[in-house]
């Protein structure tokens, strides 16, 4: 299916803390952007790997959780109100004969960019895939990597694999489906799940009442007879081998970053990472730009406050392009009536 292309001045691939600052600086440059994202939510690395944990270098923020920062820094980009479009991966970019970039993303959406910033971090988070074998080809059948729409599991038994929020999350909505599963099974290695007190506890009440079975084990295999799934093999911490009745197995293994399509985007790189210039943070392809912990240059360090210093750099190259025949002047937010205007405050 080809979409309709959506035309804007600049993308930015990647929500994370510095694809977030980026929407302001070029909002501050008078460029709308469309922000996409592979991950369900903005917030990148912060959000993904320390949610909860303090961070305690980001200038005139004496500590914030993972959190808190990426929550500040959506308020602060609400003035531009850039697009956002989660659960999809950035996989082509190619250039138009007019000049202009086509970028095309994992769920068919096609937009038409002057401009194009690779915020991508160290890659894609993408969920991390059962290594038991035959488990990639019993992919979007039997086996299952996000919920979706919970009805698809009704009258069956479903093994929902993991010890972290989304797992247990996803085995109690289950069991609350309008047409619930035949049986639903939480297996985790251990019986312990990093999760909030007040989802542990509904968990609990949910085993108690014979709503949720709890296994405790490690998945060793998957069980099928011509491609269709009647169980999974598990390893018991007392050391049996047993198999739970499964014709679903939904997997929260964790996510892990992948660089991905950007690698085939034809950009100057260096170990991963793109090679940048330090003077705007563009790549060696025109109209394109690289910030934050995806980019690489002499004296590179991977933290929040450089990335923020690139993506302000990055967005004065970018107003160049996207208003050629504008001066690109400095201005405070302080004291500027055009800067006031932009943010929405005159
Ligand atoms: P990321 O945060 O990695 O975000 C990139 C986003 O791009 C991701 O959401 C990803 O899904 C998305 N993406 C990638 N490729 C694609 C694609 N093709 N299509 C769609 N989306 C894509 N830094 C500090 O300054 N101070 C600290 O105290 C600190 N503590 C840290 C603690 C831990 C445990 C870790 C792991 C890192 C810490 N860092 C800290 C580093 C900091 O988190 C990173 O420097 C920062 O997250 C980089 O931001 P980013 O926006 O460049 O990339």
């Amino acid at each position: 299916m080809t979409a309709t292309a959506i035309h804007t001045d600049a993308v930015i691939v990647g929500a994370g803390p510095v694809g977030l600052f980026q929407a302001f600086q070029l909002g501050l440059q008078d460029i709308r952007t469309h922000i996409i994202d592979a991950l369900p939510y903005a917030g990148g690395q912060c959000v993904e790997l320390y949610a909860d944990k303090p961070i305690y270098d980001i200038p005139g923020i004496p500590v914030c959780t993972g959190r808190e920062l990426v929550a500040q820094l959506q308020t602060q980009i609400q003035p531009f109100a850039p697009t956002f479009h989660f659960n999809q991966e950035v996989s082509e970019v190619t250039r138009l004969d007019d000049g202009q970039l086509s970028v095309r993303t994992s769920a068919q959406q096609h937009f038409i960019c002057k401009v194009l910033v690779v915020a991508a971090g160290v890659g894609a988070f993408q969920a991390r895939k059962l290594a038991v074998e035959g488990a990639a080809a019993l992919e979007g059948t039997h086996v299952h990597y996000r919920l979706g729409d919970a009805s698809r599991f009704a009258d069956q038994d479903v093994v929902v694999l993991g010890g972290e929020e989304s797992a247990v999350a996803a085995a109690l909505k289950l069991t609350l489906a309008a047409k619930p599963p035949r049986s639903v099974t939480l297996m985790h290695r251990r019986d312990v799940f990093t999760v909030e007190p007040v989802l542990l506890q509904a968990m609990r009440d949910a085993v108690a009442k014979g709503q949720l079975q709890l296994q405790i084990g490690q998945h060793t295999a998957l069980l099928s007879a011509a491609n269709q799934m009647h169980a999974v093999q598990v390893a018991t911490p007392d050391g049996q081998t047993i198999e739970r009745p499964a014709q679903q197995v939904l997997a929260f293994l964790g996510l892990s970053p992948k660089l991905g399509p950007i690698a085939h985007w034809g950009l100057a790189m260096e170990r991963k990472q793109l090679v940048v210039n330090t003077e705007s943070f563009a790549t060696d392809v025109p109209g394109i730009f690289a910030v934050g912990d995806i980019n690489t240059y002499p004296g590179k360090k991977k933290l929040i406050l450089c990335g923020f210093h690139e993506a302000t750099l990055a967005a004065f190259g970018a107003a160049a392009i996207v208003h050629p025949t504008r001066k690109t002047l400095l201005q405070y937010t302080t004291t500027s009536t055009e800067l006031h205007r932009l943010l929405g405050i005159a």
